[in-house]
């Protein structure tokens, strides 16, 4: 095996949100960072394509907030949830709103984002393992090559080449999600104009189906639910995206589905799991951080891969990335990130219960859940600000 020639300071593997953010930071910090990716952009990625507020934020931040202006988008203005007896909880985002934009168009801005920075991207570049030496990585198997770098950010996505070094096991039971979504044009009659909605029904356990404002006449429509519910159910995924169809079946009476129904998996928010060692840190959805309540993981993905960035930075100038480096990302991101997600972990249980059960009619049980979406403090949105 030979080594690539011109060794870098960092690898990052992976060039959705979290290799981005996690690329702009390394660079604007004088670092010589490459960032490869198995695909060319734009590519698609199979998603609900709903950016919080938060996340926006972010975007502006690493130079793409006019791109991401410019870009075909919907405004979303608040978030209904609806529950099983028709009964809807609104949530206004007032000026915190969020957008839908498709994963061709963000992702693509994002990689402009790159390199304008300055990083190094090479597209249609897979890499099939991490190199480790002495205990720590210290690159990435390319085909007969080895790419070196000083660390290395996987940024990967679930199934990552960064499972493997970590001894980590696979994501399961209630620490995985699973998703079905498609684009359909001419769906009608939403309940509030530029709003999301999300319906919670008992076929749905710890999960829900969304609905969400139309961009250039397209909607991205969805089911999701946590894989230990969908498991105990024992119904295909696929049999329970028609069914959510069924049930809305006058909104998409005149509807035309774009392409076709795409599944794929979330790897849900886990306190415990190892996000690296030394020489390497995981981020986004390689290092498992979506939000179990909403399926919310853009956010995360670029927040992780900013605070990776950050912390890399920073141990490379003192000398490397160490375990102490490490224990600091994990910090940072378990207090911004995994501590929050877990507790709203416990907020999704606490609702399948009230569904399941249909307690959620009882009236003090409504004015509970309604003071908790509509203020912001049970957000099942995927907007959230702040
Ligand atoms: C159906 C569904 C709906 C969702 N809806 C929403 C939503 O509405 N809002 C939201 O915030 N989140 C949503 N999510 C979650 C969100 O899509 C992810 O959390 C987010 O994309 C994670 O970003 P990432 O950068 O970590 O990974 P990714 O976006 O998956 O990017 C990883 C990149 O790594 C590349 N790659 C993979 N393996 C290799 C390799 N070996 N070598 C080189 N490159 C490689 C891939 O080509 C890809 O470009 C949804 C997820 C699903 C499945």
């Amino acid at each position: 095996m030979s080594d690539d020639n011109g060794s870098v300071d960092v690898l990052v593997i992976g060039a959705g949100p979290s290799g981005c953010a996690a690329g702009v930071v390394l660079a604007r910090a004088g670092l010589r960072v490459r960032v490869i990716d198995r695909a060319s952009f734009p590519r698609p990625k199979v998603c609900g394509d709903a950016l919080s507020n938060r996340a926006i934020a972010i975007i502006g931040a690493l130079g793409a907030g006019d791109a991401l202006a410019a870009a075909p988008h919907a405004d979303v203005l608040g978030a209904l949830a609806l529950l099983p007896d028709g009964s809807s909880i609104p949530r206004d985002y007032g000026a915190a709103r969020g957008m839908i934009v498709g994963r061709l168009d963000l992702d693509a801005l994002l990689v402009r984002a790159l390199v304008a920075s300055g990083a190094e991207l090479r597209e249609g570049v897979a890499a099939d393992d991490l190199v480790v030496e002495g205990g720590a990585v210290v690159g990435a198997r390319v085909g007969a090559t080895v790419m070196r770098a000083r660390a290395v950010l996987a940024a990967d996505g679930p199934g990552s080449v960064a499972t493997r070094a970590l001894g980590v096991a696979k994501p399961r039971g209630r620490g995985l999600a699973i998703s079905a979504t498609a684009y359909y044009e001419g769906v009608t009659g939403a309940l509030r104009e530029g709003w999301s909605e999300h319906w919670f029904d008992p076929s749905l356990p710890y999960g829900y189906g969304w609905i969400f404002p139309a961009v250039e006449g397209v909607a991205n429509v969805g089911v999701y639910l946590r894989r230990d519910g969908y498991d105990a159910r024992g119904v295909a995924l696929g049999a329970l995206f028609e069914r959510f169809l069924e049930q809305h079946r006058d909104r998409f009476a005149g509807a035309r589905r774009v392409g076709a129904v795409r599944t794929w998996q979330l790897p849900l928010s886990d306190l415990g799991v190892r996000v690296g060692m030394p020489g390497l840190l995981t981020t986004g959805d390689a290092g498992r951080h979506v939000d179990p309540l909403t399926g919310e993981g853009i956010w995360q993905a670029l927040r992780t891969g900013e605070i990776a960035g950050e912390v890399c930075a920073e141990a490379m100038r003192a000398g490397a990335l160490d375990d102490a480096a490490v224990r600091r990302y994990r910090w940072r991101v378990a207090r911004e990130v995994d501590a929050p997600a877990t507790v709203r972990g416990r907020i999704q249980d606490g609702m399948q219960a009230l569904v399941a059960s249909g307690l959620y009619r009882r009236p003090e049980l409504q004015a509970l859940l309604k003071w908790g979406y509509g203020s912001g403090a049970l957000e099942v949105s995927k907007s959230v600000a702040g």
